[in-house]
């Protein structure tokens, strides 16, 4: 009976309408979402009175989440994050991060016409990718190159362009899945190219390339490990040793380095694949990798190598399904040149910044967020302390490279960690963090200068609530 009463106290979509908030709400937003505001929260109601949640009408508390129903409605989805788990190249948080430099070369571009496709010295069409090649051909040392939407879409158009209804050779041990619907055989079946397995899991031999190179063989094709590592008894012919068995039997040797990295991490102690230069310089005929891993760029496909094939691929039909957008070349060409000169790049890139960061500088980070943190926190409300922890480079690529970090660890005293996590995905911007030792941990590596203060701000506000 209480129910009964309760159910017709409710309001009607009509009246809230009529209300001085409905009127505002429909002077700021969609009508269709107000609707759906409106009712989606009435229905809830009405749910929570049907199963005794609910035991008076609070016509306020009501407006007020309809209010914040509608706004959520009515927000945008995707939104900036705080990324707070160290791993630099992470592809659930967007990859690389784009420098200020990339940005107003972006913005430039896509806020007015260009000469995206227009040759400006003789008033007639011009090509798309011509912003970007000299540069990718010089930073390289590559004879030619193209650009595409991603780096999958590059591997792809080079199998069809290349070897449709031929077969391509590739050793049992690099038969991979990068993630998402990356596998090296649907890839290749997909492609209308035959895939000719060699080797064994473990051990693949140079002469067990030549022993399956015949006259419909089209490439000898290299893939990069990417997030999988075999150790032990293991081999592989390197790079110089397919490209002496290629040039030998006339077959081009293809290599899906996957992050392509343009500079020598080695000193930086990050060293699990050979930079672009030395994988062309090494012999391959064509290379092909990603623009947001290592590069530090927007996402995109780079095909690198001899210009006969790049040309071949230049004129196959999917090109042009795979073709990057004005957006995309302007922040490829600001990206690239700043590799022009190398410490610039290290500098201002992003990536290579966070990549490159040293301990010292992440502790500072790191101490500079904890301060702020216990700032805002009330006192006893959590245990907040630096510890030294080890963080991803991430993106598919390096993902057992353990760099050595600083992070914040934060245990709050009134729920559990998992709930604090929970409540820090939830704040604005979210907050991405990881839970370890019973604590919940924020890696300074990838906190940004700008992340700092909403960083503490959210923490605090998340163990408040
Ligand atoms: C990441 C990766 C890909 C896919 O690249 P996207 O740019 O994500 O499309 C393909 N091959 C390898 C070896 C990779 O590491």
């Amino acid at each position: 009976m209480e129910h009964q009463k309760l159910l017709t106290a409710l309001p009607s979509v009509d009246e809230i309408l009529k209300s001085a908030e409905g009127a505002c709400w429909l002077d700021r937003y969609p009508r269709r979402y107000v609707l759906q505001g409106i009712r989606d929260m009435l229905q809830r109601e009405r749910d929570r009175i049907r199963t005794g949640g609910r035991f008076s009408s609070d016509l306020q508390a009501l407006l007020a989440e309809m209010d914040a129903r509608i706004q959520k409605l009515c927000s945008y989805s995707l939104q900036p994050a705080i990324n707070a788990t160290g791993v630099v190249v992470h592809t659930n948080l967007g990859r690389s991060v784009l420098s200020d430099a990339v940005l107003r070369h972006v913005t430039e571009i896509a806020a007015g016409y260009s000469n995206l496709e227009y040759d400006l010295e003789h008033g007639r069409r011009g090509k798309r990718y011509s912003h970007v090649q000299r540069l990718i051909n010089d930073i390289t040392g590559a004879e030619a190159s193209l650009i595409v939407n991603n780096n999958a879409a590059a591997v792809f158009v080079c199998l069809v362009a290349l070897a449709k209804g031929r077969e391509v050779i590739v050793s049992r041990g690099e038969l991979v899945e990068i993630g998402g619907s990356f596998r090296v055989p649907d890839v290749m079946s997909n492609s209308g190219a035959i895939l000719r397995e060699v080797g064994t899991t473990n051990k693949t031999h140079a002469y067990d390339y030549e022993n399956a190179i015949n006259e419909n063989t089209a490439l000898l094709m290299k893939v990069h490990q990417s997030n999988f590592r075999m150790v032990g008894f293991t081999e592989t012919p390197s790079v110089e040793r397919l490209a002496a068995l290629g040039k030998k039997h006339t077959v081009p040797v293809m290599f899906d380095l996957g992050s392509g990295s343009l500079i020598d991490m080695k000193p930086y102690g990050i060293y699990i694949e050979p930079t672009v230069q030395e994988v062309l310089s090494a012999g391959a005929d064509l290379v092909t990798f990603s623009g947001d891993k290592l590069l530090g760029g927007p996402q995109g496909g780079v095909i690198v190598g001899k210009k006969e094939l790049i040309d071949i691929i230049a004129k196959n039909q999917l090109m042009r399904a795979v073709r990057v957008d004005k957006m995309t070349l302007a922040a490829f060409e600001a990206t690239l040149h700043l590799y022009l000169d190398e410490e610039r790049a290290k500098k201002e890139i992003p990536t290579l910044r966070m990549l490159f960061m040293k301990p010292e500088e992440i502790k500072k980070r790191a101490q500079k967020i904890a301060a702020r943190m216990k700032k805002a926190v009330a006192a006893g409300a959590a245990d907040i302390r630096i510890v030294q922890d080890a963080s991803q480079s991430g993106g598919g690529a390096l993902s057992e490279v353990l760099l050595e970090t600083f992070a914040v660890a934060v245990r709050p005293s009134g729920m559990t960690v998992n709930a604090l996590e929970a409540k820090l995905r939830k704040q604005k911007p979210p907050i991405i963090a990881r839970i370890k030792d019973d604590a919940v941990v924020l890696d300074a590596r990838t906190v940004l200068d700008e992340d700092i203060a909403p960083l503490a701000a959210g923490v605090s506000a998340a163990i408040s609530e």
